[in-house]
């Protein structure tokens, strides 16, 4: 008898955690079409195969062997927000290559 509740409460907890807002790091630059867009292309010229580069090898995890991939500013839009739907400026990085990059980058950004 007493179980019923107990998951009733369960669930509104868990509903209460899901409302929380995204985290703020979050630009509204990401959620338009636009970047959508421009994301997909990035990839697709690609070949949805990472590109990073390592001692002349190129990285090998891609979409079809089971990697998410992400469409990496190269400058980043907080440095030059003009070149944020470049072409020029994309390119397809697997989560641990992204990660990488973004660690360099905030550690490039501090020592500035
Ligand atoms: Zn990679």
């Amino acid at each position: 008898m007493s179980r019923i509740p107990t998951l009733g409460s369960r669930i509104a907890t868990l509903d209460t955690r899901k409302a929380k807002p995204l985290p703020k790091k979050a630009d509204p630059h990401y959620q338009t079409a636009e970047h959508e867009a421009w994301a997909e292309f990035v990839k697709k010229r690609a070949g949805y195969r990472c590109e990073h580069v390592d001692d002349g090898k190129r990285c090998w995890r891609s979409v079809e062997k089971g990697y998410r991939l992400f469409a990496d500013h190269i400058v980043e839009i907080k440095d030059d927000p003009s070149r944020a739907l470049d072409r020029d400026n994309g390119r397809c990085l697997c989560g641990s290559h992204h990660t990488i990059k973004t660690l360099e980058e905030r550690k490039n950004r501090m020592s500035r």
